[in-house]
């Protein structure tokens, strides 16, 4: 007891509360402040804002932008766009509304100077595809966190957040958050009239190629833990498609991005014997998925069914052909730039290996999966759509609002809301954000109450792995193995290992069945009652150790979508070997699950698909 009871305890209070300040919550931040002058506006944030979440590093390219001021595009298209790349399923409800907005977005992010490339001839932003502009923007991110730092009342930084707090007045309402300082430990309770839930996608759920010493080099962001998915669902909000994982092709090793080569610097790919090889898989794709193979552009996944199928013909590994691209010299400087930008680690991957991309085509390869809602797949949470646009089926609240009163989400936290990247998460972070105030001028004197008996009940949760740790390591008995505790280390391989092998990693070439997903359920169960005896030896294993309980719970509930979806609707993402077809009939719809934290017991339905863009 003594742990907990010296452990200092933090209140604070706050009108609207964001979790997570990456692309979505430094959005959310700074459209709180415009809609509500005179709120409290606090945003908290696991790493510093200054440079957390996926674009960390920095970006090359805003991936979604339609340049209306110049007819490029309408949100229509963008819509049709997300659409026939996600084989036919996505809010287009929610995708329209990001989209008649997201422009906008981008011209803030000119004006607070970000540098943009310009084509010389024109003065429009350069292009690197159709949706795509291209920045110099190894800056972006300090520059959108330093309008956010402005916006907000109080910025946390350096606290984890574990669990969100429900109202003690009224049943499915939400009150606010709790987690820890990761530096100092100190325990903190954030009482909220709404929460706007940002915190990123999961990496680290699926084994990854790179394990032992290349472990923290994965495609997505190593600490995008999954928090987006968890903190909603231990709340008992509805989530969809979370079986749409996604898997990318990339540069071999070094997980550097494939766009701007495709894209802009018109190279392609070929086998190991120098041949095209998309066409030789065409018949095959169509028995599979029907016309959908015809649509252009190609939706990704198919292209990556060619790619897959290839390799297992035992004709890999494919290559990208550079050598032509780049006896151009202005190609070739973009093609560095491409990665000196964003992901230096390929750059350096081509140094150690001996590849100049001028002299040898460099190979590419098939990613683990990935869970997120914000690139080209569409997991997260069912949120009410905008008043002037969704269906009347999709709107039970406030624009963003999830199933749960109050509880608002944006970015990877959204589901059934593909191709928003980062310019789209800000977006979605902005409208999130100004639902969120309506919410609360609309609320009047009926705000949350926060219970005491549940943040101190959590509060002895969260830190239990340091206590589990300082008991279990007298039973030490060689190195850090103890009888008594689990390492998170430990525990996240084991996840790993079950994900892999039983839902479609890897190891399985993405592919599972009826029979493999009960084994992996039974698995994830074993692993979840041993994840109670987590050890943490220091609070950066107790970051740790709070990462993997929400990777293991959105990992279950990824499980269970695959389950319960019985179709292949995206190979070349994963493939239902009992279910081998894609089912326009039976699930030309999307997946909804609701976890019940009391049992345990998750609950899954469909829901319709309402094509409101011809
Ligand atoms: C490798 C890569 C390349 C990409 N390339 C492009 C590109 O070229 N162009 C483009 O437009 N987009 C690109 N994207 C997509 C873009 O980065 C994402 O769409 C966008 O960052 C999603 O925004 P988000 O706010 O949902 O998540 P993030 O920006 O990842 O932010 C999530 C935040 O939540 C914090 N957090 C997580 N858990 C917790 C917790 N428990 N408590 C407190 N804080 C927490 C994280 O630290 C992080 O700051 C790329 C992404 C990756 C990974």
């Amino acid at each position: 007891m003594g742990l907990f009871s010296r452990r200092k305890t933090v209140f604070v209070d706050s009108d609207i509360l964001v979790i997570g300040g990456g692309m979505a919550g430094c959005g959310a931040t700074y459209e709180s402040r415009y809609w509500g002058r005179d709120l409290n506006v606090v945003c908290v944030e696991k790493a510093n804002i200054e440079r957390s979440g996926a674009v960390a590093q920095g970006l090359y390219a805003i991936n979604c932008y339609m340049g209306m001021q110049w007819d490029e595009n309408q949100p229509e298209d963008h819509v049709r766009y997300a659409r026939n790349d996600l084989m036919g399923i996505v809010r287009e409800d929610l995708g329209y509304d990001i989209a008649r907005h997201v422009d906008s977005t981008v011209h803030k992010f000119d004006e607070w100077g970000l540098p943009m490339m310009r084509d010389p001839e024109t003065g429009r932003y350069m292009r690197e595809g159709k949706w795509q502009i291209m920045i110099h923007g190894e800056s972006y991110k300090p520059i959108v966190a330093e309008a956010a730092r402005k916006a907000a009342t109080e910025v946390y930084n350096r606290i984890m957040v574990t669990h969100l707090l429900m109202d003690k007045t009224k049943a499915n309402r939400v009150a606010g958050a709790v987690g820890f300082n990761v530096r100092t430990g100190d325990y903190y309770v954030f009482r909220a009239k709404a929460v706007i839930v940002c915190a990123g996608g999961a990496s680290h759920i699926f084994k990854p190629r790179a394990v032992g010493e290349g472990m923290g080099r994965t495609w997505y962001a190593p600490w995008s833990s999954a928090s987006a998915y968890a903190l909603p669902i231990l709340a008992g909000a509805k989530m969809t498609q979370m079986e749409n994982r996604i898997v990318l092709t990339r540069f071999k090793d070094g997980y550097g991005p494939v766009g701007a080569y495709f894209l802009h610097l018109k190279t392609y790919t070929e086998n190991a014997y120098g041949k095209e090889y998309e066409s030789t898989w065409y018949e095959n794709t169509k028995e599979l998925v029907g016309d959908y193979i015809d649509r252009h552009p190609v939706p990704t996944c198919l292209r990556n069914h060619a790619f897959l199928e290839e390799v297992k013909a035992g004709r890999g590994p494919i290559r990208m052909v550079t050598k032509e691209a780049f006896q151009d010299p202005h190609k070739e400087t973009v093609g560095w730039e491409n990665f000196l930008g964003m992901t230096i680690g390929q750059a350096v991957v081509w140094a150690s290996q001996n590849i100049d991309p001028k002299l040898i085509n460099p190979e590419l390869t098939t990613s683990e999966p990935y869970v997120m809602g914000s690139h080209a797949t569409c997991s997260g949470a069912w949120a009410s759509g905008p008043e002037d646009y969704a269906p009347s089926e999709y709107q039970w609240g406030y624009n963003r609002m999830m199933t749960v009163d109050g509880l608002f989400g944006a970015g990877d936290t959204i589901g059934g809301t593909a191709h928003k990247f980062s310019s789209g998460s800000y977006t979605e972070g902005r409208i999130a954000a100004k639902a969120a105030v309506n919410y609360i001028n609309d609320m009047g004197n009926d705000r949350p109450q926060v219970s005491e008996g549940e943040y101190e009940e959590l509060k002895k949760v969260v830190f239990q792995p340091l206590e589990n740790y300082r008991i279990g390591r007298n039973e030490i008995v060689a190195g850090t193995v103890s009888p008594s505790y689990l390492l998170p280390m430990s525990g996240l391989q084991r996840l790993e290992k079950i994900m892999d092998e039983y839902v479609g990693g890897i190891s399985s070439h993405y592919t599972t069945n009826d029979v493999l997903l009960d084994r992996g359920l039974e698995l994830l169960g074993m692993l979840k009652e041993d994840l109670d005896h987590l050890g943490a030896e220091d609070l950066h294993q107790l970051q740790r150790a709070w990462e993997l309980q929400h990777r293991a719970l959105a990992s279950e509930c990824v499980t269970q979508h695959t389950m319960f979806r019985e179709e292949t609707r995206w190979p070349g993402y994963y493939y239902r070997a009992d279910h081998p077809k894609l089912d326009d009939t039976d699930w030309h719809c999307f997946t909804l699950s609701q976890y019940d934290r009391n049992t345990g017991e998750w609950g899954m339905e469909k829901a319709p698909v309402y094509h409101i863009v011809d």
